[in-house]
């Protein structure tokens, strides 16, 4: 097989060694002649693949005792759908932060069930900085502050913790354990499976339990956070296999040294990128350095007719998946937990040949 970089930004690359444990219980599980895809959902086997997969999460995660994980279905966006459908009425006010693509789908997701209250917006901009904080507009009677913790498409973080007076909600989609993070400061955070934590199908909701407490009852139960916390997770059959490999991805991590360690790289391997992009007059990157995400890192050629043949050379080359987002177009390198740092030093080496061969300048 030829060796082959993928920078797709979700699903996406996961770790080597969880696809050969996960291939073997795909054939023969446990020793019990039959795959983990096709054992019950309720069957002694798979609750303690269940029960692993829970612990090892608060573990790497280093969840507080007083919140609770978890395990859904439907995608982050569920579960943008889900946060104010638990928590509000149709006279509540919400506070939401505009930094790009997927906070704007939130807040048009929140705006059929409540008044929402945008308190900054860098969309004038499109999306390259965080407003300061001095210049947000929180409205003290929200329920909630909701917020992106790293824009996917727009690759822009806001990584400094919040001080807020009101429950905060964090999409954590795209960053979750790339870095250290202290789930004090947050009430809910939910996460989409398909970046650093498994394959697409689950998502994760951690949730402080006193926010819980105040969650609707009037809705259906399946988008129940309160009733899916009290079936712990099983209301109906989850995605078994996704939930599976999951706990292998964690304890891939914690075998690795956890999130701390993690984040070191990614801060390596981030910096290795953003240097180069900043080093060359033929790459660019729009996002203030502040805000700069370290999972995915888009950039723009200073030709946009050289995108194609861009995209064509670096697919020969063994470099997959490095398309833009459809809705702002150029490159988009996604450099999750599982990308070896060798993947961002083969990027970095073929953008400098690309550039040397297209307008004859370059390192
Ligand atoms: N939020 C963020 C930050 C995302 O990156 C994505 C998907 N890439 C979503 C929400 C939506 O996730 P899903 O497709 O799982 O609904």
């Amino acid at each position: 097989m030829r060796k082959v970089h993928n920078y797709s930004a979700g699903p996406c690359i996961l770790p080597q060694q969880v696809f050969e444990q996960a291939s073997k219980s795909i054939e023969n599980f446990n020793d019990l002649n039959l795959s983990l895809i096709e054992i019950s959902h309720r069957s002694k086997d798979f609750i303690e693949v269940m029960e692993e997969a829970r612990s090892l999460v608060k573990e790497v995660l280093n969840v507080p005792e007083n919140y609770d994980v978890l395990f859904l279905q439907g995608g982050a966006t569920l579960q943008f759908t889900s946060v104010p459908l638990n928590f509000t009425k149709k006279s509540s006010i919400v506070s939401y932060l505009n930094t790009g693509l997927w906070s704007k789908k939130a807040i048009k997701a929140a705006s059929k069930y409540a008044s929402v209250n945008v308190v900054a917006s860098s969309e004038e901009s499109n999306y390259t900085y965080v407003p300061s904080t001095q210049e947000w507009r929180v409205d003290s009677d929200s329920i909630y502050f909701h917020y992106v913790m790293n824009e996917t498409i727009q690759g822009l973080a806001m990584r400094d913790p919040i001080s807020s007076e009101i429950p905060v909600i964090c999409d954590m989609s795209s960053c979750i354990l790339s870095e250290e993070v202290d789930f004090h400061n947050f009430d809910l955070v939910y996460a989409g499976a398909q970046k650093n934590i498994g394959p697409a199908g689950l998502t994760l909701v951690i949730i402080k339990k006193d926010f819980l407490e105040k969650a609707n009852e009037d809705i259906p139960d399946i988008l129940s956070y309160k009733k899916n916390s009290q079936a712990g997770s099983m209301l109906n059959t989850p995605p078994t296999f996704a939930w599976y490999l999951a706990g292998k991805v964690f304890k891939w991590l914690l075998k690795k040294g956890g999130v701390k360690s993690i984040q070191k790289e990614n801060e390596k391997k981030a910096k290795l990128l953003y240097d180069f992009i900043d080093s060359s007059s033929f790459y660019s990157n729009p996002v203030d350095k502040e805000y700069r995400s370290i999972m995915n890192v888009p950039f723009l050629l200073d030709n946009e007719n050289a995108d194609s043949l861009f995209l064509e050379k670096a697919e020969i080359k063994g470099l997959l998946n490095l398309q833009g987002h459809r809705s702002v177009g150029g490159m988009r390198a996604s450099i999750y937990n599982a990308t070896p740092f060798e993947a961002v030093e083969d990027l970095v080496s073929f953008m400098s040949d690309f550039e040397r061969s297209y307008t004859g300048n370059g390192k």
